[in-house]
C-alpha cells in the first residue's frame, strides 16, 4: 500500500465526526433505517461502489480479484430517550443511538471513502456491509440471506467499547460475546379450592421447585471453569387468595460462550421440568428459542488484526468477554473473522456511561482510529 491509512483517516477525522453527529441526531430503530441507509448509499454510489440493497441494509463492493474481505457496520438505534445535553442530541423523542452504531456507520463510511480513493492499489474485492437491526432484530441473518457473505474470505467488524480506554483497539481470540436464548414455560396442574389442595394439582409449589432447580444448572451441571447464565425473570400464576390456579407461566434468558454449554442448559431445563412435573402429576410446556449464537473470533484473524495494528502503530490490547450478545456472531459462523472493540471511555470528557444508558456517548476524537484500522485490514488482507 502506497499510503498511510492512519494519516489519511486523521485527515478526514472531522468529516467522520460530522457524519456521526448527523446519524446521532436522526436515530432510526431496527429495520426502519431509511434515512441512514439513503445517506450511506448516496455516498457509496458517488465513490463508485456497486450497490445491492437488502431492505434497509446495503451490500457495497469495490475492486476485483481472487480474495474478498468484508467489513461490517450496524446502523440501528434504540428506543431510549437521550439525556445528554449536547449540540448533536437526538432530535427524535424516545429514540437514541445509545450503543454507538452511529459511530460504526460513520467509521465505515470514512473507510469507504479512503478505500475508493485508492482503488487502483486494491488487489482484491472489498465488501462493505451496512446492516439493519442489530439490537434484537438479527439483521445479520437478513444480510446473509441477501448474499452478504457470498465469495467472502474473511470478515471484520468494530464495536465502540466503553470498557476500554479511548483509542485502544481491543482484540480477543475465541469467544468475545455470549450466545443468548429465551425460554417460555408453563406448568399445568389442576385448579381448585384453596382449602382443598388434595383435590388439585397445585402448580405453584411445582413452579417454585423448578425455579430453584434451574439454579443448579450453572452451579452443578456446567463444568466450573466454563460459564453460563440461567435467569428466570418472570413467574406468573393465580389471581385470587382462595383459588389454586390451573397453570403457572414463567420465562427467562440463558447465556453461554460455548455451543455445547448452550445445549447442556437447554437439555437440563427439559429434564428438570420433566422430572419435577412427573413427580407431582403435573404437565409442562417449554419453548426455547436460541436468539444469537456466541461471537467467536477466529484466532488466526485476531492474530492478523494484531499484526496490522502493530504495523501501523495503532495501540491495541486484550478486551474482556461479556455476557451481552451481538449478531455479528452469525457472520462468524459462516466465515473466519474477528469482531474488534474500539475503546471510547474518556473520564476527563465525562464519557463513562455504559452502552444502552440514556447518557451514553462516544469519544469522537478516536473514531478515525477505527476507520484507519478498517482500511489497513482491507489492504493488508488483500495483499497477503
Ligand atoms: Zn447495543
Ligand atoms: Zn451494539
Amino acid at each position: 500500500m502506497n499510503f498511510d491509512p492512519v494519516s489519511e483517516a486523521k485527515r478526514i477525522g472531522s468529516l467522520i465526526v460530522s457524519w456521526r453527529r448527523d446519524f446521532h441526531m436522526h436515530p432510526e430503530l431496527g429495520y426502519e433505517e431509511e434515512r441512514t441507509s439513503r445517506i450511506v448509499e448516496e455516498h457509496l454510489r458517488e465513490w463508485g461502489y456497486s450497490i445491492k440493497r437488502v431492505g434497509t441494509g446495503i451490500i457495497a463492493d469495490i475492486g476485483e480479484g481472487e480474495k474478498t474481505i468484508a467489513l461490517r457496520a450496524d446502523m440501528d438505534a434504540l428506543p431510549i430517550q437521550e439525556e445528554n445535553e449536547v449540540p448533536y442530541k437526538s432530535k427524535v423523542p424516545g429514540k437514541m443511538h445509545a450503543c454507538g452504531h452511529d459511530a460504526h456507520t460513520a467509521m465505515l463510511l470514512g473507510a469507504a471513502k479512503i478505500i475508493a480513493e485508492h482503488r487502483d492499489e486494491l488487489k482484491g474485492r472489498v465488501r462493505l456491509i451496512f446492516q439493519p437491526a442489530e439490537e434484537g432484530g438479527n439483521g445479520a441473518v437478513k444480510m446473509i440471506e441477501g448474499g452478504a457473505l457470498e465469495g467472502v474470505d474473511a470478515i471484520f467488524g468494530f464495536h465502540v467499547w466503553m470498557d476500554l480506554p479511548s483509542g485502544i483497539i481491543g482484540i480477543r481470540d475465541g469467544p468475545f460475546l455470549a450466545g443468548a436464548g429465551i425460554f417460555n414455560g408453563k406448568i399445568i396442574g389442576k385448579g381448585g379450592h384453596g382449602a382443598s389442595p388434595h383435590e388439585t394439582v397445585d402448580p405453584i409449589p411445582i413452579a417454585a421447585e423448578t425455579v430453584l432447580a434451574f439454579q443448579t444448572i450453572v452451579s452443578r451441571n456446567i463444568e466450573p471453569i466454563e460459564t453460563g447464565v440461567v435467569s428466570v425473570t418472570s413467574v406468573h400464576g393465580g389471581t385470587a387468595f382462595n383459588v389454586i390456579p390451573e397453570e403457572v407461566e414463567f420465562k427467562g434468558t440463558f447465556r453461554f460462550f460455548k455451543p455445547e454449554v448452550g445445549e447442556l442448559i437447554q437439555m437440563r431445563m427439559r429434564e428438570i421440568l420433566d422430572g419435577i412435573t412427573k413427580a407431582h402429576r403435573a404437565r409442562y410446556e417449554l419453548s426455547i428459542e436460541e436468539l444469537t449464537p456466541p461471537t467467536i473470533n477466529t484466532k488466526e484473524m485476531a492474530d492478523f488484526a494484531r499484526k496490522v495494528a502493530e504495523k501501523y502503530g495503532l495501540k491495541y490490547g486484550e478486551v474482556r468477554p461479556t455476557m451481552g450478545a451481538e449478531d455479528f456472531a452469525f457472520y462468524l459462523q459462516k466465515v473466519p473473522g474477528a469482531f474488534l472493540a474500539l475503546g471510547i471511555r474518556n473520564e476527563e470528557k465525562g464519557i463513562i456511561y455504559p452502552h444502552h444508558h440514556p447518557k451514553f456517548d462516544v469519544d469522537e476524537d478516536v473514531l478515525y482510529i477505527g476507520t484507519a484500522m478498517e482500511v489497513a485490514l482491507a489492504f493488508e488482507f488483500l495483499s497477503e
